[in-house]
């Protein structure tokens, strides 16, 4: 018998798994029978191809003789030559909308998900090229799969989005191994680019036109398919691309000029997205303060703004939670502040990346915007909406960063008070301004600076966390167990409900009262 298993998918009745196990295992080689994670219904087979036809004949005899049980099998046989995709995404929540387009693009044209890329015949690395860390581990891992693809000559690799299209060609030259690169701009033709990578067997798509096409997903097709809606959450991209040119960003290179989407395609999105069973969408942009600035984004309407796009959404019918990131403070207008005042649904957390508190690194930084202009928005904030959780990004050691620039940056944390931060030690990015800039921080320099400052940030978040105890909070429950469920307040903190016996099910929102806090997470019960 080979030692090679191949994988084959199909789509049974669940109550059926057992049955087939126990069918599979009588006959010798055939026995590996696995659920598919996220995909109810669907098994996967591992069988030597020399059992290819037993196999078949077998299955093919059980769809006819156990009807009406498997019936859903013998409607299902086209995913007998399904192919397979795995996908590991890189990076931010736009890489991560990113790989949904992907998967559901696969979908519809038949290919199967996996949860190991050891099953896979097709791998795509959505990857991120925002710090020199993300971009390393994109490479190690394509020294892995060079030898993977060793064991599985027909498995197909795919570099996707930033750093296929910062590399480009490139990645070929130095992971010849890799089949397909695509970059930001081309991941809804990811299908046609598969059936033409039949001949030639390596291909590279790096468009550098900027547009975001009509992308309405079918939630009752895809990822609902099964009675019991799996999707509660979303991100709905809003726009893409940047224009701010902050000189130690990527973004403008790998994501293009900033692009709005139309208004109408943004709604019907979300009517969608609602209909099929999502309660929170979190609208996605590159700098959502500036959706509609350099598009026009409703036919006859230029100056429809993200304040009015967020209040148009928060009015679809059964939405429950919205939310939105990222944002420039330099484009935060007084309007979309007061949305935390007067919009139910907008959740009370607000991501707000200042990156440093001096002044003049603020202005290296081409940010365009102060200190204290940014410590004003924290406060009208505060004023419109006293419960909000501010969090923030920090660039710990940029070029130039002296010791009282440091003690800025900590002066500010102390004033703002931020609920959690996500703070990272400056690296150079090719082809941005501040790659060129002399007066280095060192490395030893740098962190010393973002331990102090990531442990004060602990202190802070675990004071902010200990003053929710004792309070009823509303949660959407995200994660059932046997007896625990998680949840997540509108603050964005997620609640651990350990010991408890519930039949709520995810996408639900209860009460817990909060008993304990920890630095990243809280504890309650129901
Ligand atoms: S605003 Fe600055 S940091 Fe944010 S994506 Fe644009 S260039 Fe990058």
């Amino acid at each position: 018998m080979s030692n090679v298993l191949r994988p084959l998918y199909l789509h049974i009745n669940p109550a059926r798994y057992h049955y087939l196990k126990f069918i599979l295992e009588a006959y010798d080689g055939l026995c590996l029978l696995s659920t598919v994670p996220g995909k109810k219904g669907c098994v996967c087979i591992r069988y030597p191809q020399e059992q290819t036809e037993t196999l078949y004949a077998l299955l093919a005899g059980l769809a006819h003789s156990l009807k009406p049980d498997f019936s859903h099998l013998k409607r299902n046989t086209s995913l007998m030559s399904s192919k397979s995709f795995f996908i590991k995404t890189f990076g931010c929540q736009m890489n991560e909308r990113d790989s949904e387009i992907m998967a559901q693009l696969l979908s519809e044209k038949g290919y199967i998900e996996t949860s190991e890329s050891d099953d896979a015949d097709l791998i795509i690395l959505n990857t991120c090229s925002i710090r020199a860390k993300a971009e390393q581990k994109v490479m190690s891992l394509l020294g892995v799969l060079r030898k993977h693809k060793k064991r599985k000559p027909d498995l197909k690799i795919c570099v996707a989005v930033c750093v296929a299209q910062q590399e480009g060609k490139r990645i070929i030259e130095r992971m010849p191994h890799v089949n397909l690169v695509i970059g930001t701009q081309n991941i809804y033709q990811l299908a046609e680019l598969l059936e033409k990578l039949k001949k030639p067997s390596v291909l590279t798509a790096l468009a550098d036109e900027y547009h975001i096409p009509a992308f309405i997903p079918d939630l009752k097709t895809a990822d609902n398919a099964d009675s019991q809606p799996k999707v509660f959450k979303k991100f709905l991209t809003i726009m893409q691309g940047c224009n701010n040119y902050c000189t130690y960003c990527v973004v403008p290179y790998t994501r293009g000029r900033e692009v709005s989407r139309e208004v109408s395609h943004i709604l019907q999105e979300a009517h969608v997205l609602v209909e099929g069973g999502v309660k929170e969408i979190t609208l996605l942009g590159q700098n959502v303060n500036s959706y509609g600035r350099t598009n026009t984004v409703k036919k006859g309407d230029a100056s429809y703004t993200f304040s009015d796009l967020l209040r148009a959404v928060a009015e679809v019918p059964g939405l429950q939670r919205l939310r939105f990131t990222t944002s420039n403070p330099k484009d935060l207008s007084d309007d979309l502040m007061r949305c935390f005042a007067e919009v139910d649904i907008l959740c009370p957390q607000f991501h707000l990346p200042v990156q440093s508190g001096s002044n003049r690194i603020l202005s290296l930084m081409n940010r365009k915007y102060s200190r204290e202009l940014y410590l004003e928005q924290v406060a009208a904030l505060r004023s419109y909406c006293p419960q909000i959780a501010i969090t923030t990004d920090m660039i710990i050691g940029f070029p130039g960063e002296t010791d009282q620039d440091f003690e800025d940056t900590m002066s500010l944390l102390e004033e703002v008070h931020y609920h959690g931060s996500y703070s990272f030690k400056y690296s150079d990015r090719p082809g941005t301004r501040s790659a060129a800039f002399e007066d280095k921080v060192e490395e030893s320099v740098k962190s010393e600076r973002l331990l102090r400052f990531q442990t004060r940030q602990d202190q802070i978040s675990l004071e902010h966390n200990q003053s929710y105890i004792g309070q009823n909070i509303a949660i959407l429950i995200e994660k059932t167990g046997e007896n625990s469920l998680v949840g997540r307040t509108g603050t964005n903190h997620l609640v651990h409900i350990p010991d408890t016996i519930c039949n709520c099910v995810p996408g639900e929102i209860m009460t817990a009262h909060i008993v304990h806090a920890g630095h990243h997470s809280l504890r309650g019960t129901l």
